[in-house]
């Protein structure tokens, strides 16, 4: 049979959406891009809060990162 097999490259997306809401401005449009080089960065695109932490590992999931963020901006404000 001269049926060419197409290859079908099925992509499974197992990443979770990686945008939080943010606890200044309430818009879900946190980023947390984790570096294991430079300092890991958690980022409001609506706001523009950032906040930064130097050696994280790579490891750790970007919940993780969003979770401390929110303790720290929490506790920074009293
Ligand atoms: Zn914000």
């Amino acid at each position: 049979m001269g049926r060419k097999r197409r290859k079908v490259i099925k992509v499974t997306r197992r990443k979770l959406p990686k945008v939080f809401s943010c606890p200044q401005c309430g818009m879900a449009s946190i980023r947390v891009l984790i570096n294991s080089e430079e300092p890991s960065k958690v980022v409001c695109g609506s706001c523009g809060l950032t906040w930064e932490k130097a050696n994280v590992s790579n490891k750790k999931e970007a919940i993780d990162l969003y979770n401390e963020f929110v303790d720290e901006f929490m506790s920074r404000r009293g």
